[in-house]
């Protein structure tokens, strides 16, 4: 084979044109075919950029001046968010973050996929793609001899005090900048990771955006909390929506944030919210969704897609704390959800009486095990949902699914390559994708959610 030689070195300043974004968001940039990366670059784009790394298939570069600016390009609401804040996308209007978004999902599905009639709908976003975020674990530190706490900066654990996040709720801000002037007045030390003293670790924060209910966790090294009943006054006192105050101890030398300590403080040990009708009880370890404004959408999209009447039973692989299959029971005969986190599992029948629903069963387990294993023992489901994490189904459920022969399959996916990738494998095995929704779940973030309704041939 003939070696190509690389048009770039390290370290040269080129003008180019970006043609594409990669599914991180950073510029395509193309010189005699040889592609450049460069974060912050948009499509359309004319600019300068410095080469920083010239591998062999591909380089990276950073942008130095831009020559030509696109029509989606806006100035950044907060640099620092940008840098710091995981906003990979601020710098495109929400339309062009929709339009990436939309078209990554028909890229792939095409590309990947090689799927062809099907209808990509258009992406369904936020109507305000600002402070969504329901949740923050915020890290504490010191500089300077003072308190302070925000983000870590990329690929380090220097910590970069901020108090103002874009893509919290206002009140999750509110509480973290609240609770971080009360502990500084008290004198509470903030941790030192490198030698691993002092106390204060963490700051989390999490609300109930139907309820109004807030909960505050305050997470330590040490067992013992100083001033504990003071912080508790001047939280109540600062904070009139918090219901419920938690102290969490983490005394390893780790990046988890949180430990198997918990004591309540305050008030309440879980607060409420809810997805649509069903009702939800969070504690402070539990996992629950961030923007249960958009789950919501997706959810309800997934629920058209199973088309219930009220016959079916239904498997709901990767349930997590049940979200989906409490949704699903509303409209069927049975659910029977898997999850392999068993604090999930705890949660999700706990979510089940909660909302007095009973025609849904959990089980412990991977999904490819325990599913194969109900099929050998000749259990069926009329619906199979799954809704797995970014590295898709496992080669062995997407088979038992095939052997099972279930009508309808629905696909949640947060990773719409892998979506791709295992919608292939269904269409080969006797299925075929009829329509795909992407939701916008994360605005001003690479991430983009989509649902598949997936029908046997
Ligand atoms: N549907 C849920 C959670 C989806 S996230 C919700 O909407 O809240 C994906 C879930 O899959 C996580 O809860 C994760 O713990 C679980 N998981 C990961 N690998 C798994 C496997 N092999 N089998 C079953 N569940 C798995």
């Amino acid at each position: 084979m003939m070696s190509k030689t690389i048009p770039v070195k390290k370290n040269d300043y080129i003008d180019v044109e970006f043609e594409d974004l990669t599914h991180d968001g950073a510029g395509v940039a193309k010189v005699d075919g040889y592609p450049i990366f460069v974060q912050g670059g948009l499509p359309g784009e004319k600019a300068t950029i410095k080469v920083t790394k010239v591998n062999k298939g591909y380089g990276f570069g950073r942008l130095m001046e831009i020559l030509a600016r696109s029509t989606f390009r806006v100035d950044c609401p907060a640099e620092e968010a940008h840098k710091y804040g995981g906003c990979q996308l601020q710098h495109i209007s929400y339309e062009g973050q929709l339009k990436y978004k939309e078209n990554q999902v028909k890229q792939v599905l095409t590309r990947i996929g090689k799927l062809e009639d099907l209808v990509v709908h258009p992406i369904l976003g936020m109507d305000n793609p600002w402070h969504y975020r329901n949740k923050a674990q915020v890290p504490v530190g010191e500089k300077d001899g003072q308190l302070i706490a925000g983000f870590f900066k990329p690929r380090s654990h220097e910590i970069v005090d901020t108090n103002e996040s874009l893509l919290h709720l206002h009140e999750i801000n509110e509480a973290v900048q609240a609770v971080k002037e009360i502990a500084s007045d008290l004198g509470i030390q903030p941790y030192n990771e490198e030698k691993h003293k002092g106390v204060l670790r963490h700051i989390m924060a999490r609300y109930g955006r139907q309820t109004g209910e807030l909960m505050v966790v305050v997470v330590t090294r040490t067992n013992e909390l100083p001033n504990k009943n003071q912080l508790v006054e001047k939280i109540i006192a600062k904070l009139p929506k918090v219901k419920s105050i938690v102290h969490n101890i983490n005394s390893k030398k780790t990046n988890v944030i949180m430990g198997d300590q918990t004591n309540v403080l305050w008030g309440s040990e879980v607060i409420y919210d809810y997805i649509g009708d069903i009702k939800f009880a969070i504690s402070a370890r539990s996992f629950y969704q961030v923007n249960p404004e958009q789950t919501r959408v997706l959810y309800d999209k997934a629920l058209e897609y199973a088309e219930l009447t009220g016959e079916e039973s239904v498997i709901d692989a990767y349930c997590g704390i049940g979200t989906i299959s409490l949704f699903l029971a509303q409209k069927a005969k049975k659910v029977f959800g898997v999850e392999i986190v068993p604090e999930a599992i705890e949660d999700a029948k706990r979510n089940a009486e909660l909302n007095s629903i009973n025609n849904a069963e959990f089980a412990v387990g991977e999904a490819e095990k325990v599913i194969p294993a109900w099929y050998e023992e000749g259990n069926s489901a009329d619906v199979l949902v799954v809704d797995p994490p970014r590295k898709g189904c496992d080669e062995a459920l997407l088979q038992t699914i095939i052997d099972m022969k279930p009508k309808k399959v629905v696909y949640v996916s947060c990773n719409p390559a892998t979506l791709a990738r295992d919608l292939r494998i269904l269409e080969d095995g006797g299925y075929k994708t009829v329509e795909v929704q992407p939701v916008d779940m994360f605005p001003q973030t690479t991430h983009c959610e989509a649902v598949a309704k997936i029908v046997l041939k």
